[in-house]
Parts: structure tokens; sequence; C-alpha cells
């Protein structure tokens, strides 16, 4: 079992939806700038810090986005909060629930959703939200 959310981000051949990389205001983990450092990449030029670490823009989306595919440079090792959604956290309910923002919320099974929300729990419990 993989504690990511299996989503179809394929629209066209060489193409991927992208929408959440664009303007990303997603928290990193002590642990996901150790891993994303590891591969080379100097933690001043993809974290920036305000309440809590978080991946940085340029050019409007995140740093590790190609434009040109829309896909994920660190695909693989992507933050887990990026590894989790659709699923996020909604403060104002103090809820665990599917954005709207994603189009391919309704094609995720509904059982690892649920099994997911336990890593999701997990995560905040570890950055301090919880
Ligand atoms: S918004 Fe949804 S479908 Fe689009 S890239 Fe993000 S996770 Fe994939
Ligand atoms: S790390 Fe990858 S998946 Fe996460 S926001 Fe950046 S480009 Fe998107």
């Amino acid at each position: 079992m993989s504690d990511y959310l299996p989503v179809n981000c394929r629209i066209r051949d060489n193409k991927y939806c992208g929408k959440c990389c664009y303007n990303t205001k997603m928290i990193l983990t002590f642990d996901d700038i150790l891993r994303i450092s590891s591969l080379g990449y100097d933690p001043n030029d993809f974290v920036i810090i305000d309440e809590y670490p978080r991946l940085r823009n340029v050019n409007g989306h995140c740093v590790f986005l190609d434009e040109s595919t829309n896909s994920c440079l660190i695909y693989e090792h992507r933050p887990i909060g990026c590894k989790l959604y659709p699923l996020i956290y909604d403060p104002e309910k103090n809820t665990i629930k599917l954005d709207d923002f994603c189009p391919k919320r309704n094609e995720i099974p509904e059982e690892e959703i649920k099994r997911l929300k336990r890593v999701m729990v997990r995560l905040l419990r570890n950055i301090g939200i919880l």
C-alpha cells in the first residue's frame, strides 16, 4: 500500500493537468526538505518560510513544475502533501476533504480516501497543525 492517492492526472498523450501545481501553497515537512535536498536541490531554491515551510513558486507555478507538459520534475520524490492531494485539510471546518479544485477528485475510490485520511492526520500532527 502506498501513501499517495492514485490520481490519473494525464489529460492528453504528453500533457498533464497540473492545476494544483500553479500558485501552490503546499506545506513541506522536514522529511520532504531532506529528501528533495538529497537529489541535489538547494533548499533556498525550493522552500519559502512563512508560518510553515512551503514550496516556492516561480513564474506563477511550483519550482518543480515542467510548464511544457505540466509534469512534476521530482514526481517520485514530491512532498507528501502533493502525494495526498486532492485530499486537503479545511481549517475552518476542521475536516479533511477532497479539494473541489481538482477535476479528477471524483475518480478516486472511496476506500483509498478513507485509508489516506489517516495518513493525512499523521502528516498534520507531524507539521503541528493538529
Ligand atoms: S488538480 Fe487534480 S488532476 Fe490536476 S494535477 Fe492536481 S491532482 Fe492531478
Ligand atoms: S512538487 Fe511536483 S506535484 Fe508538488 S506542486 Fe510541485 S510540481 Fe506539483
